[in-house]
């Protein structure tokens, strides 16, 4: 049988997850009461947290997508910036809250923002499910976080590794396994 190469322990369990983005919803409902709010996702990683999001403010709100080019296949960042999906929705004279999935060097979140603030919108701030700090390169506000995490590779709750594991319901530390030759 083949050896597993990846080892995934639970870093934020499910009910840690639901609990931090009850809370975080109720914080958002409450800043943006009244507002034209655009809630803009960036893909990949951000989908599930932003599903889950949504459905706990007091109110309906506009959601827009934004794709970009992230690690591929590697758990180093390259610090290369691409976008591959823009949005659909005009920014001018409007709010935007942009969800991530998390921010570790800070280059992906700086680059966003600077593109956003671009298009004319009436403010923009940042709400992250993670914050990574130990290996920021770039300043950057992060108006909204739900968990601040160690220097590890995660997993799991939207965050995948090589397109795998986006489907876990908890956050896990992700571990690559050595090759062993018998
Ligand atoms: P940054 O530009 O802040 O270095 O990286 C932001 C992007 O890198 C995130 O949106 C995410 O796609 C990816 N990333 C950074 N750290 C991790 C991690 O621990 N796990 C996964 N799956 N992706 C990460």
């Amino acid at each position: 049988m083949d050896r597993p190469k990846e080892r995934i322990s639970t870093l934020i369990s499910k009910e840690e997850l639901d609990k931090r983005i009850k809370e975080l919803a109720a914080q958002i409902s409450r800043d943006y009461a009244g507002l034209d709010l655009i809630i803009i996702g960036v893909l990949k990683g951000s989908f599930i947290f932003l599903a889950d999001l949504i459905r706990h403010l007091d109110y309906h709100v506009c959601v827009d997508f934004m794709g970009i080019s992230s690690y591929g296949a590697s758990t180093k960042s390259s610090g290369e910036v691409r976008i591959t999906k823009d949005l659909e929705q005009n920014l001018a004279g409007r709010h935007v809250l942009l969800v991530e999935d998390i921010v570790d060097t800070g280059l992906t979140l700086r680059y966003l923002v600077d593109a956003l603030k671009a298009r004319q919108p009436a403010s923009v701030r940042v709400c992250t499910l993670l914050d990574k700090p130990a290996r920021r390169q770039v300043r950057v506000a992060i108006d909204y976080y739900g968990f601040i995490i160690p220097n590890a590779f995660v997993v799991g709750y939207g965050l995948d590794y090589a397109e795998k594991y986006r489907g876990l319901p908890f956050v896990g530390v992700l571990e690559e396994l050595d090759e062993q030759t018998d």
